[in-house]
């Protein structure tokens, strides 16, 4: 039963027909809108009337009926006009409709051209400077030295990129391959056109390198995807080269980002005639990845491309099911593609594909929503003026911006949106109110580390995909290779397979195996740093006393903590195995109730990260996706992140979306079969296409509301099952006034276990999470606003409790920390993420049964049926650049679909050209004895040539060899002893793992990623 009317502020602006809806001045006289929470599926919940159903209660004036009735009439109590369960639906209008966003959002008509307010900043900020894309506004500020970390997602993605199926679906009458080779493209530039002329060689090559790294690309190595394309073409010396080029391109891309890089552009990034080849393969590739050309991007209009009638061209329908971020970054790149490879698809006779979107809600955004609030401030905080007051109901923070992540480019570069740096400086809370003394905090941290640390141990063992690197100091330089080598790639690892007791193909160029071990955790995400490592090196009584703890009496020095038994019981999780180390600890040092609230605050913490409990989390892959994380602080969108998929449908021109189309059933072909997909929406409406993609998040998927037709292959049957999906929820307060520290934006409060003083590890799951960890959001909202966290069991618990026991313990809590005088907030909304219908969930974790390739399972297609959502990208599940980068990829899959794969001209680098003169008419005309001393003299000279070649080549393996074990000698004798490392506050023991000379060779090890941490930050 839905008992919270949907309030026309559902449609985002807060405009609307009823009065209620009427904006509420901070500090007016208010009045109460309790919402009873939604019935779900056996979830207990106490009924209370609506306001807005019972006709007894004064306009603006319901009282809220629960036991406590301190909460009074001036709070605004929203349950986040969710999609909640319950017939409560029957206010929407389930009707297919197209719906402009324009008229979504402020109720008004569509404006034939114009867009919402939120739009227009994007347009706007389509001026701004490019600089926002990186904290660099210079790129050539960059010293050479500048780090190569791998930002490349190489494993999983290699793996993943592996197994899938190229689809065969496509109707027959356009087969997806180009039977004929497509010929060579002219080029009517010069070399070097978009290198700047008069720019020294290493500014450029710096620029370049930058801008690689900002690209989630690896400066100094192939993608896995580019090895695979490349290695039948181009030789180990000639990857120096590509890279150069590849480099070249993604700095023209990144210097601008709200234009597109042309093909003419990417191959004037070449130094000559004879690589243009390649640097238009490259394009192709960097394109179809969305390395470059993605988001919001301007597009010139499209040439006319043929004189055929258009009519008489085939039209491919793509629909793509959802308008949250996968979906609406799957679209928008698909009709990017569609843009730049009109004339590629006029070849094949087909028009451009008609791409819609089918979006369930009345909204976009899925779980990005920022629901504006009904509070009004009335005086506007300065600097906030025309931005809306939003609750972040679900994704809130952006987790850096730097080394790749592509909400950057959206956020900073395209739509200009404002935000504002999180400072992760925070104050614990004990249960009674009273601070938690830092040291003892700092002294349970470290322990809870180590036994993230202990159980890391029994982590899944990830193979590390295919390393091939160009020459790192031409690189660096801008310096040409001096020759070009003779062996392909392919030739090369053939030739040495094929020796005795030689690694295969497939195991050359392999990086050792690296292990990542946890070194801190964040405060603002809940994520657990990583870094590499080897896990539990040191006796854990070594560990406490270096922590600062006392060891009882009885405790002998060699003692430690032993997992193996825990971790080998069939039903072991993250949480079993965690409290059996924590048990373990508890015999060598004394924990007091105190320690046990804040060993259990951190692990509130990562169930917050995992949206679930820790005894559902795999303890193989719990942090599957460590090691991907972006760089840089963590940010907050102001005003609403919603306005990223905003941007996204309507920029640069609007998509064919249709909300209020929930799809109840899916279609498709697979094998050979031509036949169209059905996508059949809940209204009995049926949409034919030639191709799906499925953003429908996991939760739904999970709950089977959405029927396949024929069922879904068990193998992504099974990894729906396994993935775990579970519930994080938040209740946002909004005051008249701050009574907080307004200079921070988080605190946090340990609770706890229901029996008081309780030193038994199990009691304290079931209210840890509770209120557990407090954003102070009210530079980003524009009113003073309070968010809470509900993680874990909590997160579970929220979905039926009341909203009046939820607000009651929250003031509860508060009083004790800022005093008896704070009020009840003026307005609150309590999300219930598993209750809503196109959710059933906050997001994605690594389920205890999972295997280690369900994520990618989750990715692959299924005959003409693909996917995307947060749930299918390995690298960075549970998130919204995790879903942007999803559809990315979906987008990238279809394409290839559509047009076959990237043509790799043969031979790819160009033959010289040959102008016939004097010389070569003698020659033609002299007789073969003539010719003969001339030729053989060549052929003694070519021999030569390909001996001293190869020796050269040898030498050049022998050099590298030697100067890798020079190097890791060299980082041996320099790196800090695990024990010195021990004694780094909050950085914990590292330094295991670096024998390898190969291993991070560019990485930066040594630091930390370390958010915001130092900042008194200009919130910029
Ligand atoms: C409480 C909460 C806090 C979060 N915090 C963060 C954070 O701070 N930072 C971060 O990066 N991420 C965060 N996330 C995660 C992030 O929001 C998600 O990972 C991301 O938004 C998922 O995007 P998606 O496109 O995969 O799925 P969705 O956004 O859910 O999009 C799927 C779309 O499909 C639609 N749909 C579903 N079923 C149907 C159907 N049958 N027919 C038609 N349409 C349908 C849905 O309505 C929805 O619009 C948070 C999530 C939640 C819930």
């Amino acid at each position: 039963m839905r008992t919270s009317p949907r309030s026309p502020s559902d449609l985002g602006t807060g405009l609307g027909k009823e009065p209620l809806s009427q904006p509420r001045r901070v500090g007016s006289s208010s009045y109460i809108s309790n919402s009873t929470p939604p019935r779900s599926g056996g979830l207990s919940h106490r009924p209370s009337p609506s306001p807005r159903e019972d006709p007894e209660s004064p306009a603006g004036s319901h009282t809220s009926s629960g036991p406590v009735s301190e909460i009074g009439s001036e709070i605004v109590v929203q349950s986040g006009d969710m999609e909640l369960d319950g017939p409560g639906l029957e206010d929407s209008d389930m009707g297919s409709s197209t719906t402009s966003l324009h008229a979504e959002y402020t109720g008004a008509p569509p404006a034939p051209s114009t867009t919402s307010s939120h739009l227009q900043t994007g347009h706007r900020s389509l001026e701004s400077p490019l600089s926002h894309v990186s904290d660099q506004s210079e790129l050539s500020s960059i010293p050479p030295s500048v780090s190569s970390k791998a930002t490349t997602p190489v494993d999983s993605e290699a793996i993943r990129e592996l197994v899938i199926p190229r689809p065969r679906n496509l109707s027959p009458a356009s087969p997806p391959a180009s039977p004929q080779p497509t010929p060579r493209r002219a080029f009517d530039i010069k070399p070097r056109s978009s290198i700047p002329a008069g720019m020294d060689d290493v500014t450029y090559a710096t620029q370049c390198l930058r801008a690689a790294e900002h690209s989630r690309l690896d400066p100094y190595s192939l993608h896995e995807g580019e090895y695979r394309l490349l290695r039948q073409h181009i030789t180990q010396a000639q990857v120096t080269t590509y890279l150069q080029i590849r480099n070249g391109i993604l700095r023209l891309w990144y210097s601008n980002v709200r234009r597109p890089v042309t093909r003419e552009a990417a191959v004037g990034c070449a130094a000559h005639a004879r690589w243009f080849d390649m640097a238009s393969v490259c394009f192709d590739w960097l394109l179809r990845h969305a390395y470059i050309n993605y988001g919001c991007v301007e597009f010139p209009p499209a040439p006319t491309i043929s004189t055929e009638n258009p009519c008489n061209r085939k039209r491919k329908t793509i629909v793509v099911i959802g308008a949250g971020m996968a979906g609406l970054g799957c679209a928008r790149q698909m009709d990017a593609l569609a843009k730049q490879y009109s004339d590629q698809l006029a070849e094949r006779g087909e028009l451009p594909p008609k791409i819609v979107v089918l979006e369930g809600r009345r909204r976009i955004g899925g779980r990005v929503y920022s629901r504006e609030f009904q509070t009004k401030p009335e005086t506007p905080l300065p600097g906030y003026d025309g931005q809306r007051h939003t609750a972040e109901m679900g994704g809130m923070i952006i987790t850096g911006f730097e080394r790749g992540n592509p909400v950057n480019v959206l956020v900073r570069g395209q739509l200009g949106l404002p935000f504002r740096v999180l400072k992760s400086d925070t104050t614990l809370y004990d249960s009674n109110g009273r601070p938690v003394e830092p040291l003892r905090d700092d002294r349970v941290e470290k322990l809870y580390n180590d036994c993230l640390d202990r159980v890391s141990e029994f982590k899944f063992k990830t193979q590390p995909s295919k390393l091939i690197r160009g020459n790192l100091q031409l690189i660096q330089t801008g310096r040409e290779i001096t020759s070009d080598g003779t062996r392909t790639i392919s030739e090369q690892e053939e030739a040495l397979a094929a020796l005795p007791h030689a690694p295969s193909v497939s195991e050359q160029n392999v990086p050792e195996r690296v292990n990542r071990v946890p070194v801190s955790s964040d405060k603002l995400t809940g994520r657990v740093h990583t870094e590499p490592g080897t896990p539990a090196t040191s006796k854990a009584s070594t560990r406490a006393s270096q922590f600062g703890w006392t060891l009882k009496n009885s405790v002998h020095e060699d003692s430690t903590v032993d997992l193996s038994q825990a971790a080998s019981n069939p039903d072991a999780t993250l949480g079993s195995v965690l409290d059996d180390a924590i048990v373990q600890y508890r015999s060598l040092v004394d924990l007091a109730a105190l320690d046990h609230r804040l060993l259990n605050w951190h692990i509130a913490n990562l169930e917050y990260s995992n949206a679930t409990n820790l005894y559902k989390l795999s303890l193989g892959g719990w942090d599957i996706d460590a090691g991907y994380e972006w760089d840089g602080k963590h940010t907050m969108v102001v005003g609403g992140y919603q306005a990223v998929p905003r941007g996204l449908a309507e920029c640069p021109t609007p998509l064919d979306l249709k909300t209020k189309s929930p799809v109840r059933n899916i279609k498709y072909a697979t094998g050979d079969s031509p036949a169209p997909c059905i996508v059949e929406c809940e209204d009995g409406t049926a949409v034919e296409a030639d191709i799906v993609v499925s953003t429908i998040p996991l939760g739904v998927l999970k709950q089977g509301s959405v029927g396949f037709d024929p069922p879904l292959p068990e193998w992504k049957q099974g990894a729906i099952e396994r993935i775990g999906f579970g519930v994080l929820n938040k209740v946002i307060l909004v005051y008249k006034e701050p009574f907080w520290d307004t200079s921070r934006h988080i605190f946090g409060v340990l609770r706890d276990a229901p029996n008081k003083h309780s030193l038994i590890q199990s009691e304290y799951a079931s209210r840890r999470g509770r209120f557990f960890q407090w954003f102070n959001v009210s530079k980003m909202t524009g009113l003073p606003c309070l968010v809470a966290l509900m993680a874990g069991n909590a997160g579970f618990d929220t979905e039926h409790e009341s909203n009046d026991s939820l607000i009651e313990e929250a003031t509860v809590l508060l009083r004790k920390i800022f005093g008896r005088s704070v009020p009840y907030p003026v307005e609150a909304v309590v999300t219930r993420w598993a209750s809503d219908r196109f959710a059933r969930g906050s997001y994605s974790s690594s389920g205890p049964g999972m295997h280690i390739d369900d994520y990618d399972a989750m990715a692959r297609p299924v005959g003409n049926l693909y996917f995307a959502g947060e749930h299918t990208c390995g690298t960075h599940p549970a998130t919204v650049h995790g879903a942007y980068l999803s559809g990315l990829r979906a987008a990238s899959e279809v394409w290839d679909a559509l047009l076959g794969p990237i043509d790799v001209p043969t031979p790819l680098k160009r033959p010289k050209e040959s102008r016939p003169n004097m010389t070569s008419k003698m020659w033609r005309a002299a007789g073969p004895e003539e010719r003969k001393p001339y030729e053989d003299k060549a052929g003694q000279l070519k021999t030569e040539h390909a001996r001293l070649q190869e020796e050269f080549e040898e030498k050049l393996a022998k050099w590298d060899e030697e100067c890798a074990i020079l190097r890791a000698q060299y980082e041996k004798e320099h790196s800090l002893t695990s024990d010195s490392l021990s004694q780094t506050p909050d950085k914990g023991r590292r330094g295991g793992g670096s024998s390898s000379p190969h291993k991070n060779k560019h990485r930066k090890t040594s630091r930390p990623i370390d958010y915001a941490e130092s900042s008194d930050d200009p919130d910029l």
